[in-house]
């Protein structure tokens, strides 16, 4: 039997975040049953022996928000670079800032543009953003059909393997318009990467000797094991909870193709994307341009890549996007329903709310999970 009071299923930013308030806040021992060998989720990083470079195991992971108390909360265990995300984009054997930028707009026209000339460039399709039902209306309301094409059509196609018109209006949204030079990958301004890395961060936030983390462990195995009147906090996947009796919940998944090269700078930034259809893969990470800061590996002349592919998830393979679809949110509702229906038991985080969460949006659901379902009860 398990003894302690409380479960968390995931060692992921919300289960972690959940374990820290639970153990330090109520002062109570929690057990945190995680299926893979480490913490962090998708977060998780590690360094690589050979280079000593900072890897994001799962594609590349950068901190931002605007959130006062998000930010705050997370400081308490690691302090941030000054790094700000930038991102090109290669389109037809050319680069571009992304996302779309007056740097962009006149590198697209060949010539200098003023934000007013850009501002009208950009309203060609003369239709209103707030009345687009889907991505692609979305994304043609807010930079016409021109740089549509360009830049988004066939990214969006990889990435996800639907029309955009069969997709949400809000997944294009996550990128800012802009008629000025700043070349920012987002707009919040709290930005960086953990000094230490973000498995120190991680080994931080569970420090506190109340937590136990129960690693290469499948809650499936444990379940018979919790006592009635636990409560569990579960972050995987909300119809694996239910054996998929509803149906499957449709996600993408990603396959990242891993390469150390003999070269001190393989392209020069940390991430660059592929917008044509030819090009197979959605964009290259260049890991070390993470921490410049770290003189011996930036300095090195070796870098570690990965190309990352989008792939449809099947039954092993990890979940990273939830495809929100009409069909899938209609799912997803029926699950939530019989989830309300069982006492002491709480779904959260990307995967247990069917998400497409940013790492901040993650942490804001845990710190109000805890303040009104668990402090409150
Ligand atoms: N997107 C695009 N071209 C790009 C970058 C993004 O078309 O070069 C679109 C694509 O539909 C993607 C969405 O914008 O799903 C959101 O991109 P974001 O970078 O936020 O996705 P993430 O980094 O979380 O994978």
């Amino acid at each position: 039997m398990i003894e302690t009071q409380y479960i968390v299923v995931g060692c992921g930013i919300f289960g972690a975040v959940i374990a820290e308030r639970i153990a330090s806040v109520l002062r109570k021992p929690v057990t945190i049953v995680e299926k893979r060998s480490h913490s962090g989720g998708n977060c998780h990083s590690f360094i690589d022996g050979e280079t000593g470079i900072e890897c994001h195991r799962y594609g590349s992971h950068i901190f931002h928000t605007s959130d006062e108390k998000v930010w705050q909360y997370i400081n308490r265990f690691t302090a941030f670079t000054d790094y700000r995300h930038k991102v090109l984009t290669v389109s037809g054997g050319k680069v571009y800032f992304m996302p779309i930028n007056l740097k962009t707009l006149c590198d697209v026209f060949g010539r200098f543009l003023s934000p007013a000339e850009a501002r009208k460039l950009l309203n060609e399709a003369k239709q209103d953003p707030a009345a687009a039902r889907n991505l692609e209306e979305k994304a043609i309301a807010l930079i016409g059909p021109n740089l549509y094409q360009r830049f988004i059509r066939s990214y969006t196609v990889k990435q996800w393997n639907k029309e955009p018109k069969d997709l949400p209006a809000d997944i294009i949204t996550r990128l800012p318009v802009r008629t000025d030079f700043n070349t920012d990958y987002f707009a919040d301004p709290h930005q960086g990467v953990p000094v230490n890395g973000y498995f120190r961060l991680f080994e931080k936030i569970l420090s506190d000797p109340r937590i136990t983390v129960l690693y290469n462990t499948d809650f499936s195995t444990i379940r018979s094991q919790v006592r009635p009147g636990t409560k569990v906090i579960y972050t995987g996947m909300i119809d694996e909870f239910f054996d998929h009796c509803a149906g499957f919940l449709e996600w993408r998944t990603l396959q990242f193709d891993w390469e150390t090269l003999p070269v001190r700078d393989h392209q020069g930034t940390a991430v660059v994307n592929y917008a044509d259809e030819e090009v197979p893969y959605t964009r290259i990470h260049e890991f070390k341009h993470y921490h410049p800061e770290r003189k011996i590996p930036f300095e090195l002349n070796k870098t570690i890549i990965c190309r990352e592919y989008s792939r449809t998830r099947r039954e092993a393979d990890e979940a990273y996007y939830p495809v929100n679809t009409a069909a899938n949110q209609k799912l997803f509702a029926e699950y939530r329903e019989m989830a309300g229906e069982i006492p002491d038991l709480i779904f959260g985080g990307r995967l247990g709310s069917y998400s497409y969460l940013d790492m901040d949006k993650a942490i804001a659901g845990a710190l109000n999970c805890f303040e009104t379902q668990i402090l409150e009860n």
